[in-house]
């Protein structure tokens, strides 16, 4: 795929997410990755679910905007995973109502509640408060850089995946995870380690 496809792409999935109640007014960013040495992220301060492509800032591994536009106050976050993995192809952040709820009360997502999020999910830890945008949240999600699903304390989520479908699919499956949590309450039971891994055999 080309830049214009990308930017396109990234366009399609911040409505979706939109659309989907994953996202709300200005909340979140979203990001791609073009080329070996550039991504392409979503604007600061923009309505996620009402950008086209040329709207998305490019941006490259050091954090140097190509061009013009303010990126997501949040690039840094989105580079570590870029720098650090190599698997990483695309990243989605938001604030999605029961994913941010557990967020605000520090509490542990429940993943493997179905066959679905032990496989898509693995173990979703907690990244501490740090101010959006400062070098503390980075740092604080830095210490789980190679996990695929993150809580950011009393803040909002984080997904990544090999292309923007993966992690828009893990990110609907984390907030569905989380809703479930609070549907079921204290009746929510996990798989244990065995059947985990025979899911992830089959
Ligand atoms: P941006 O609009 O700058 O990406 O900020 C939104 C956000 O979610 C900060 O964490
Ligand atoms: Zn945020």
């Amino acid at each position: 795929m080309d830049e214009r496809g990308y930017r396109d792409e990234l366009a399609s999935i911040c409505k979706i997410l939109y659309d989907r109640g994953l996202t709300f007014s200005s909340g979140g960013n979203m990001s791609v990755r073009v080329d070996p040495e550039h991504i392409v992220i979503t604007p600061s301060g923009r309505n996620k679910g009402m950008l086209r492509g040329e709207d998305m800032i490019k941006v490259n591994l050091d954090g140097e905007v190509v061009g013009e536009g303010k990126p997501s106050i949040e690039v840094g976050m989105h580079l570590i995973y870029y720098r650090m993995r190599d698997d990483v192809g695309a990243i989605v952040h938001c604030h999605p109502p029961y994913c941010t709820s557990l967020a605000i009360m520090g509490e542990r997502l429940k993943s493997n509640l179905t066959p679905e999020g032990a496989v898509l999910l693995g173990e979703v830890p907690i990244a501490p408060y740090g101010t959006p945008g400062t070098t503390r949240l980075v740092d604080s999600v830095r210490e789980h850089v190679f996990s695929d699903c993150l809580i950011m304390e009393r803040h909002g989520a984080l997904a990544v995946g090999s292309d923007l479908i993966s992690a828009f699919n893990r990110m609907e499956e984390l907030e569905f995870h989380a809703r479930l949590q609070f549907i079921v309450g204290d009746r929510a039971r996990e798989f244990d380690a065995e059947e985990i891994e025979k899911i992830k055999q089959g």
